[in-house]
């Protein structure tokens, strides 16, 4: 029978990727909205790490399912690391990446250490609290205007060296392969085995209670 793994996520894109990436295994991957409405998780933890385990571990309890959760951002090395895990909302709650992108030049301007890394940790969580833990990093350089059309989020600005390219010029497959959450996603599907056996032994087990009648 197949493992249901529920991601801690509605985003259709992601749960793409990740189904893509963990076909073949006996696993039947769902999302949150195969579910009814649950309630909404505040992402106030101070690293990525805190907050994949909020959300792996709060969707595990609710639904009663092994969860998978995601968090990521960017790390400017000028910036002393930010805006990492507020990189959503760098310019504010309401940010679009067009406003976020901005601010960023804005913070760089006249800066010449660019160096900057994508980050992401990836949580699987079980009902009972245990979990998981898979990271990726992707080191690039901020340019000082935004190229290319593609993705979403800093990739206009984050120039990738070894393809000569920002990730906003890549295709999906091509920045799944060196990305921050391709990294962490490909060491997780390496393991799917052991992940497998480990969900096995941590989901709670259920005993029957046989309710005795009074003539038995
Ligand atoms: P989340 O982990 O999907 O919530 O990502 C948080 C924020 O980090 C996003 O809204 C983006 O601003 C930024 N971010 C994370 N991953 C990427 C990426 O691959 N490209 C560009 N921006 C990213």
């Amino acid at each position: 029978m197949k493992q249901i793994i529920v991601l801690a996520t509605t985003n259709k894109g992601k749960t793409r990727e990740i189904k893509r990436l963990l076909n073949g295994f006996p696993i039947d991957i769902k999302n949150l909205a195969d579910f009814g409405p649950i309630p909404e998780v505040i992402e106030d933890g101070e690293t990525f790490d805190d907050n994949a385990y909020k959300k792996a571990s709060f969707t595990a309890k609710v639904l009663g399912y092994p969860a998978m959760a995601d968090d990521s951002g960017l790390c400017v090395e000028a910036l002393d690391g930010a805006p990492g895990v507020h990189s959503a909302r760098y310019a504010g709650k309401n940010a679009t990446d067009a406003d976020n992108v901005k601010k960023m030049l804005d913070n760089l301007k006249g800066q010449e250490n660019r160096n900057a890394a994508f980050k992401c940790v990836i949580s699987i969580a079980v009902p009972t609290g245990a979990a998981l833990t898979y990271e990726g990093e992707c080191k690039g350089i901020l340019t000082k205007k935004p190229i290319g059309d593609n993705g979403f989020g800093y990739d206009p600005l984050f120039f990738y060296p070894e393809f000569n390219k920002t990730f906003a010029q890549l295709t999906i497959e091509e920045k799944g392969r060196v990305s921050h959450r391709g990294k962490a996603l490909k060491d997780l599907a390496e393991e799917m085995d052991k992940i497998l056996k480990w969900i096995d032994i941590n989901m709670p087990k259920f005993q029957r209670v046989e309710c005795k009648g009074r003539n038995s």
